[in-house]
């Protein structure tokens, strides 16, 4: 079953020619979740091939611009294309306002509904749920109300082995029950334990998505043990005076809360401007927490 992150944009703030800001997509069974929506999402949607009509979900981390200028553009593109699907937000409640103005003033009435979950970022909650997963805020610690996203994928039932169905014919319940954990019991009343005809499920994933933050030790219970981490690494060390004013992180600090929180494997992102080429950045990271990979625009990465 899939479970992957497609980066749309790895950088911070300013648009560059290579380097979008943030937006994240998270596949999950084929669900698609949007995580931020920058200036330039539309396009990198297109860009990757990901049929952006398909996105029922999207959460925004903070109202700093390189997290939301291009949700009206993509709000109004789903209009424009005769969406009829909902489409669910979830943010500060200042978000409503903004996007009400923008409506209102173009004076578009959306063919679809709009169904916006308003947020509370200092409260660690979980704020959706469905099939695939469930999605929980995390709150950080920025110059604004600011909430990463952790997404966990729901465990799977149990898989009924082959041989044991081999020959034999189960009704329905009856192999809807077994993946649920119960015993079966044939006609001659013979007893087959559950753990001797089923195999356990994969282990459940999962994905946090932690931007914008300054070093924030606190995140890290609710982090630990995640498959995969994004944390943002605006700078390297030797900004670290300027990370801490801005309330953004360092490539080291980043790798340091990954090897805390005990993840599999760290990815960084939303890298400052003045960063061009980002290996001293990854050697910094590696140094402290060797499975380290860095965002760039385009990236597939798989969770598994
Ligand atoms: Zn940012
Ligand atoms: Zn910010």
């Amino acid at each position: 079953m899939t479970f992957a992150v497609t980066v749309l944009g790895s950088g911070a703030a300013v648009p560059m020619l290579f380097r979008n800001p943030s937006a994240h997509i998270v596949n999950v069974h084929e669900r698609l979740y949007l995580l931020d929506c920058a200036e330039g999402t539309q396009i990198q949607l297109r860009r990757n091939g990901i049929k952006m009509q398909r996105i029922k979900f999207i959460f925004i981390t903070h109202l700093h611009g390189d997290h939301y200028f291009g949700l009206i553009g993509l709000i109004t593109t789903f209009h424009l294309l005769g969406r009829i699907a909902e489409l669910h937000i979830y943010a500060i409640p200042k978000l409503k306002e903004i996007i009400n103005i923008h409506l209102e003033a173009s004076g578009t009435i959306l063919r679809y509904p709009l169904i916006f979950h308003e947020i509370d970022p200092d409260i660690q909650e979980i704020i959706h749920e469905d099939e695939a997963v469930t999605i929980e805020t995390i709150t950080l610690k920025h110059d604004f109300p600011t909430c990463g996203f952790l997404i966990r994928e729901k465990p799977s039932r149990r898989n009924i082995r082959k041989d044991f169905l081999e020959g034999r014919k189960l009704t329905n319940s009856e192999l809807q029950g077994i993946k649920r954990g119960l015993n079966y019991i044939d006609a001659y009343g013979n007893i087959f334990k559950n753990e001797e005809i089923t195999i356990p499920p994969p282990v459940p994933r999962s994905y946090a998505y932690v931007t914008d933050t300054a070093f924030h030790e606190p995140i890290i219970p609710i982090i630990k043990n995640v498959t995969l981490l994004y944390h943002e690494a605006t700078f390297m060390q030797d900004k670290a005076k300027d990370a801490r004013e801005k309330f953004h992180s360092t490539a080291l600090e980043a790798a340091t809360i990954a090897k805390k929180a005990g993840v599999g494997k760290l990815m960084l992102g939303h890298y400052s401007a003045r960063y061009k080429y980002l290996s001293d950045m990854q050697q910094e990271a590696q140094n402290v927490f060797p499975n380290t990979i860095m965002a760039d625009d385009g990236k597939v990465v798989l969770i598994d």
